[in-house]
């Protein structure tokens, strides 16, 4: 990892590309990582309430706590912050959002600079597990995790209490331990498809949802085993999800219950994702291409192919060689792209 520029504060204006919340959490991962401050101006600014959500704000205290940083416009709704880190420390962590935001964003903010230190860390964190718009806890447990653990990393995850919009009330829990062999990525092909599994919660609510989710995606995905998962909390919610393994990746596909919306359109959306994605010959879906930009680019770099190039991937790449001496780059193939990242 070779930082660009060093004890300048790098200048990031939040409205660019997507406009936002990843380019704040990329931007606190690689400060803490390099010690290198950031001011952040128009922040969230492509969103309908711009400015610091409670999610986004516990992301900022958070990295705070563990890198002893000096801050500016840390406050909910704040549209601009300073962020100067002092010095990282590993250790026990406890964070609360206090509201449903989601807790997976917060960890997947505070893991590089965690993985990265000499000793290891045990993280908890509660709020939402299951948010739209995010990664949940099952596909941090069974993609985003394996994915990563193929460079090297380990991070034990445990969802302890499902958390859903709008009481939360989740809990996961993280072991990271110091990333010691970083290895080169190489995800050019999956292999042949081995099994397809299909989950289904229905969290305090009736069961016979996750049921009707499950009957749906065997008879639209011939599914090689099918379980109804039995959550623990206080919130009411439901999700159900496919997890596709190939020789080579384990891709997870996910969908959450909302109000007025069948149980069977849930599973019918979510069966349609998983076909696309089967029918391509691309390894990374949009949401783990996006993920995996970060942890390649601050080990050996890497490449593989991805079914699309979202606008979210692209301002990631942009911020990440803000900060970062790498190149991101994204070609069309035909039907697929190749992301290749070289550092
Ligand atoms: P904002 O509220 O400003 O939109 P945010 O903080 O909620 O921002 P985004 O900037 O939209 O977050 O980033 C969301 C992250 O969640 C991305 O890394 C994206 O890959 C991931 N994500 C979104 N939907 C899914 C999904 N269905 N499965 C896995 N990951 C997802």
């Amino acid at each position: 990892m070779n930082a660009r520029v060093k004890n300048t504060t790098i200048q990031i204006d939040g409205s660019q590309g997507e406009g936002g919340g990843q380019i704040l959490r990329t931007a606190l991962s690689l400060s803490m990582l390099t010690g290198i401050p950031f001011e952040l101006i128009n922040i969230r600014a492509g969103r309908k309430k711009p400015g610091l959500m409670r999610q986004h704000l516990v992301c900022v205290q958070a990295s705070q706590s563990i890198s002893n940083a000096k801050t500016e416009g840390a406050e909910l709704h704040s549209q601009k912050l300073y962020f100067q880190p002092q010095h990282v420390q590993a250790g026990t962590y406890d964070f609360q959002i206090g509201s449903a935001g989601s807790t997976i964003l917060v960890l997947q903010t505070l893991l590089p600079v965690l993985m990265m230190q000499k000793q290891t860390s045990q993280i908890s964190i509660h709020g939402g597990t299951h948010n739209p718009m995010a990664p949940t806890a099952d596909f941090i447990s069974h993609c985003f995790l394996p994915a990563i653990q193929r460079l090297g990393i380990h991070v034990d995850f445990k969802c302890e209490r499902a958390g859903f919009f709008p009481i939360g009330a989740g809990q996961i829990n993280a072991t990271v331990y110091p990333w010691q062999h970083k290895m080169k990525f190489s995800g050019m092909n999956k292999g042949k498809l081995i099994s397809s599994s299909g989950y289904a919660a229905a969290l305090n609510i009736p069961s016979n949802i996750a049921e009707r989710e499950l009957d749906v995606l065997n008879q639209k995905l011939n599914l090689t085993e099918q379980k109804r998962l039995n959550f623990q909390g206080i919130s009411q919610g439901n999700t159900a999800f496919v997890l596709l393994n190939y020789e080579q990746h384990q891709q997870v596909f996910t969908r959450l219950g909302e109000m007025k919306k069948s149980a069977e359109t849930v599973a019918h959306e979510l069966a349609k994702d998983v076909q696309a994605y089967i029918a391509s010959d691309a390894v990374a879906d949009e949401y783990l291409t996006d993920q995996l930009l970060l942890p390649l680019a601050l080990g050996q770099g890497g490449e593989f192919t991805a079914t699309i190039i979202s606008q979210h991937a692209q301002t990631q790449a942009q911020i990440i060689q803000k900060f970062l001496d790498c190149e991101i780059r994204f070609e069309a193939t035909g039907k697929n792209f190749k992301v290749s990242v070289q550092v």
